[in-house]
């Protein structure tokens, strides 16, 4: 079956080779000996730029840099540390077009899957910097008998924060943790991944226009198993966004050093259509969570689990969708399809696809590699009659290609949904909400939304989000999301009262009676 033929090519890329140079030359690496890494435009195959390859005394030499900074950094307001964040805030609103020209040109994703980065940011930025005076205010908490004592939880930043980004997000996954790090009072050193380096080198800076301590941020380029190791071996928490595998690799290097880690992994994530859908509604809601970011995108769906009595005409209807997308390789707004990020991923894409359909799978839409449109662009896929054997069935696919099964019940739904090892994101489309939030409520997977395929959950940056199973350990988003930064410490006073009454070595048949009568007392708390 054939697809869309309304196709668009890039011309000459933004930025040039100035501009890459410029932003190169604030990696926290030296020139001299090192080896260089080519940075490769998705979008047409060419040279965009080149970074070094750091070593692990690059990265213990950028953490040492980032802590002195930190010193200051962490005895600075919070609110003065928040008012950078509103001044990002800005900068990236104002500035959203030069970063949507970084974004596409290292990763290859349309303009509009850009834009979902800036607003991110401008969420993000806002969120926390609203946020952490409040959250971050040493708190009065209970004593062991009220009066007693006085006790307040300070929550004190826990010094640098190794921060390790993949390619599909460049500006959400290399800077939105780090800007809640960076309002707890810490230093960051980021390792964002060697295909996509630019974007955050660029938002750092604006970070820094906006009142950020320079040096405070350290960026570190290079091969994960050298600079990514250095920073789980030289930082005091790591927060990593990747995959499974590597997830495990950093979370065991961790362990040993006993540091905290958060990590946000991959996921095979389902989506559940209900027979009294609104039909066009879960069409449109699933083509965008399907083929956004051209499927890159750790939150988006792969399975759909359609009522059987629906299902035939919910998969002509999302296979015709499918072949109306536009792929395009401009840096404007148009396209809804950029490109594959890597020859691995087409590789990964197209292995996938093949497997499935030399096993039996049908192809309805989509399933050829577009080189007519860019090195590295793939048409939108949709299959069903997919089985057990076929690769795609419980792998992450990471690409543009979903799997359609139809299902007898809501119960069949659920379960087969569950049946992953990952738990990341869910969608159900429901005529009913009630009915929506009951399902939602039995899907194992840290978020779910209802009639949307991924940005409600994402977007509510005041809710934890993560993954459950195989697909993390902690939570980005919301108050822990910042609380994550910081170790709290304890500071309990006692009056001279109790000094007097919680003598145990004198009478101590008095002091035992005393807090007997204490303890009924406080019964009730806390309230
Ligand atoms: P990856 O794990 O290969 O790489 C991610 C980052 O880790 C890169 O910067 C890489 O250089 C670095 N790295 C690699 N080996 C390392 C090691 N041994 N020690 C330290 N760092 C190392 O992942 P990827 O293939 O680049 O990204 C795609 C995966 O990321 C998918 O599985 C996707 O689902 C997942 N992802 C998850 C989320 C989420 O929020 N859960 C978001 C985006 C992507």
């Amino acid at each position: 079956m054939t697809t869309t033929d309304a196709t668009t090519t890039a011309t000459q890329l933004r930025p040039g080779r100035a501009e890459t140079d410029r932003l190169a030359a604030r990696v926290a690496v030296p020139r001299e000996g090192r080896e260089r890494i080519e940075v490769r435009s998705p979008l047409n195959g060419e040279v965009l730029g080149v970074v070094p390859a750091g070593t692990e005394e690059d990265v213990a030499a950028a953490v040492a840099r980032a802590r002195e900074v930190q010193r200051r950094w962490a005895a600075t307001p919070v609110r003065e540390r928040a008012a950078v964040l509103l001044r990002y805030h800005d900068l990236v609103l104002d500035r959203q077009g030069e970063l949507m020209d970084l974004i596409q040109a290292e990763n290859g994703k349309a303009r509009v899957w850009a834009f979902e980065e800036i607003m991110d940011q401008a969420v993000t930025a806002r969120y926390y910097a609203r946020l952490a005076p409040r959250a971050l205010k040493p708190k009065r908490r209970l004593s062991p008998v009220p009066g007693l004592v006085s006790t307040r939880e300070h929550h004190v930043p826990l010094g640098v924060v190794g921060v390790i980004a993949p390619w599909n997000y460049p500006l959400v996954l290399s800077v939105s943790d780090a800007m809640a790090a960076l309002v707890a009072g810490n230093g960051v050193v980021l390792k964002p991944d060697s295909q996509t380096p630019f974007t955050a080198l660029r938002a750092f800076e604006l970070l820094e226009e906006a009142g950020l301590p320079s040096g405070l941020v350290q960026v570190v380029t290079g091969p994960g198993r050298t600079v990514g190791t250095a920073i789980v071996d030289h930082s005091d928490y790591v927060m990593f966004t990747g995959s499974t595998a590597t997830g495990r690799v950093i979370a065991r290097r961790a362990g040993e050093r006993l540091i905290g880690v958060s990590a946000e992994l991959g996921g095979k994530n389902a989506m559940i259509v209900t027979d009294d859908v609104d039909l066009d509604a879960a069409v449109e809601g699933a083509v965008v969570a399907c083929f956004a970011n051209t499927g890159q995108l750790c939150i988006s769906i792969e399975r759909i689990y359609v009522a059987r009595s629906i299902a035939d005409a919910f998969v002509e209807r999302l296979g015709r969708r499918a072949q109306s997308l536009r792929l395009g390789a401009e840096q404007a707004f148009g396209p809804e399809v950029g490109a594959l990020a890597s020859a691995a991923q087409l590789e990964k894409v197209r292995a996938h696809v093949d497997d499935a359909v030399a096993k039996g799978a049908r192809l309805v839409a989509g399933g050829r590699h577009r080189p007519d449109v860019g090195p590295l662009f793939y048409e939108p896929t949709v299959l069903t009659d997919v089985t057990p054997e076929m690769d795609l069935y419980r792998e992450e696919t990471f690409g543009p290609v979903v799997a359609v099964y139809p299902v007898d019940s809501d119960d069949e739904a659920i379960e087969q949904a569950n049946d992953t090892e990952y738990g990341l994101n869910a969608s159900v489309y429901c005529g009913d909400p009630a009915r929506g939030r009951a399902i939602a409520e039995r899907l194992l997977a840290g978020t779910v939304n209802v009639n949307d395929g991924y940005a409600s959950a994402w977007g509510s940056v005041d809710a934890p989000m993560g993954g459950m199973k195989a697909s993390g350990l902690g939570r980005r988003h919301g108050r822990e999301g910042l609380l994550k930064y910081t170790e709290s410490r304890t500071v309990a006073v006692r009056s001279k009262l109790a000094a007097r009454l919680q003598d145990p070595t004198g009478d101590q048949e008095g002091y035992a009676r005393r807090f007997t009568a204490l303890l009924r007392k406080a019964k009730h708390l806390p309230r």
